[in-house]
This record gives structure tokens, C-alpha cells and sequence, in this order.
């Protein structure tokens, strides 16, 4: 299930790629270890609740593939999404894009 970017920024409000997230942990104790998985327990549980998901929380780290921003526009061929925003080039079928 893809985020949009209100999502997404929800979600990373909560990971510790918001530092204070991790500093507030570590200011009552918890090794920064653990804070990483807490941090990342609170990511899954938020990306489960707003896509109604049951992903696993050892794949915390794909949620960041699910941004509809990370990606680009269809491929005007095969119809999958480009690897980024900005490319070229179709990965999976090798077209070239045009819009
Ligand atoms: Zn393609």
C-alpha cells in the first residue's frame, strides 16, 4: 500500500530519522539500539493502522519504498512506475520516457 506524502511525513515524525525521536529515548535511558527498534516498532504500527496493513515489523526498512513520491511517473510501455521522479529510462522494460 503507497503513502502520500501527508503520510509519509507522519510516519517519519516518528522514526528516528527525526532525531529528537531518538534524543528523547536516549535522555531517559535507552541505548540507542534500542530506541532504533522502538522507533521502529512505532513506524510499523503507524503505516499498519493508516493502510489497514499487516506488514511484519523486521520490514520497517521498506516503508520508505512505499512513498508515491519516491517513484515517477507510469512508463508510457509497460505502465510500471519509474525508479525516481526524474528518470529517463524505464528500468523494467528499457523505453524511454516521454511526456
Ligand atoms: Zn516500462
Amino acid at each position: 500500500m503507497m503513502l502520500n506524502e501527508d503520510e509519509w511525513q507522519q510516519i517519519r515524525s516518528l522514526s528516528e530519522g527525526t532525531l529528537a525521536n531518538t534524543i528523547a529515548l536516549q535522555s531517559k535511558g535507552i541505548s540507542k539500539q534500542q530506541a532504533a527498534i522502538i522507533l521502529h516498532k512505532k513506524m510499523v504500527d503507524a503505516y499498519n493502522t493508516l493502510t489497514n496493513g499487516n506488514l511484519p515489523f523486521e520490514d520497517w526498512h521498506l516503508i520508505q519504498y512505499f512513498q508515491l513520491n519516491h517513484y515517477g511517473p507510469d512508463c508510457n510501455k509497460c505502465g510500471l512506475p519509474l525508479r525516481t521522479p526524474n528518470a529517463k529510462l524505464c528500468v523494467s522494460c528499457g523505453s524511454t520516457y516521454s511526456n
